[in-house]
């Protein structure tokens, strides 16, 4: 297959100059979106939903691993570069001008689909938190996504680390969830004013008798407060500083030190 036109090149024949406020900063470099499609592993025949994809990088790179691409990008100005993507890759490439807030993605993508985005930094936190708190089994079969390092960081961060906390509980207690790749600002066109890193998760079966808004409710309380100890910052949660100690956690410990199975028992002992 003859090389495809530089992303830089098909970019200025657009005329697509970055939008700030879209949170547009664009991944040029060919072997480094090939990495990243490579994440989510072999995705020959699957469908992927990417939001976001602006002039086309990632989503040559997924069509390129044979990929099936529904792709939702808010900024109409990247539909002509996109529809050229589509007729290289005949009935491959759905294109669909939306707020990716404001659609409904299980039924653009369907059951099943995987989710490649290097995502619009103000709308990404947003996003993770809708597709984790969705009803389980999720339709998704794994979320490959950039975020800000220190989200990135959040998201997979073990107890007893400043990083830890509401999303990585949220994250972790139902999924597996691993840093991918660390990605400098020089990766992007224009450089972000922040580093970036790719987390790649993937849903487990959710443990039993836990409900997730009992979890939430607990993680908000416990780490609103994080210095505090526990018997402190749960006292807005009824009934949680005596499950606490009938599951053995001694309430003057404080929320950081205690594990994501550690929230899940909790929660189910709170029911
Ligand atoms: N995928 C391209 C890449 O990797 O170079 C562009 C990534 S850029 C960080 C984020 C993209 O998300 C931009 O194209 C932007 O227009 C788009 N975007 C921003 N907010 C959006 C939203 N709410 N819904 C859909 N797309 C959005």
């Amino acid at each position: 297959m003859s090389q495809p036109e530089p992303l830089r090149d098909v970019i200025a024949r657009h005329g697509l100059q970055a939008s700030k406020a879209l949170g547009q900063n664009f991944i040029l470099d060919r072997q480094l979106l090939a990495k990243i499609a490579a994440v989510p592993g072999d995705i020959d025949g699957q469908t992927i939903y990417e939001v976001g994809p602006g002039p086309g990088g990632l989503t040559r790179a997924l069509l390129e691993r044979g990929a099936q691409v529904v792709a939702v990008e808010r900024d109409r100005r990247f539909a002509p570069a996109l529809a050229e993507l589509g007729d290289e890759f005949p009935g491959k490439l759905e294109f669909v001008e939306a707020d990716a807030l404001k659609v409904e993605a299980s039924e653009l993508a369907g059951r099943g689909a995987r989710v490649v985005s290097n995502l619009p930094y103000n709308v990404g936190t947003a996003l993770l938190l809708r597709w984790l708190t969705d009803g389980w089994p999720p339709w998704w079969a794994s979320l490959t996504l950039m975020f800000q390092k220190e989200v990135a960081e959040r998201i997979v961060a073990s107890p007893e680390s400043d990083a830890y906390g509401r999303l990585s509980i949220l994250a972790q207690w139902r999924c597996e969830a691993k840093l991918a790749m660390r990605l400098g600002r020089s990766a992007f066109v224009p450089a972000p004013k922040v580093e970036s890193a790719v987390v790649n998760i993937i849903p487990a079966s959710a443990p039993d008798g836990v409900g997730s808004e009992r979890l939430e409710q607990i993680t908000q309380a416990a780490f609103g407060q994080r210095r505090k100890m526990l018997r402190s910052s749960l006292r807005s949660v009824p009934g949680a500083i005596e499950a606490l100690e009938r599951i053995g956690i001694d309430p003057k410990r404080r929320a950081e030190t205690l594990a994501v199975a550690d929230f899940v028992s909790l929660a189910r002992e709170l029911g």
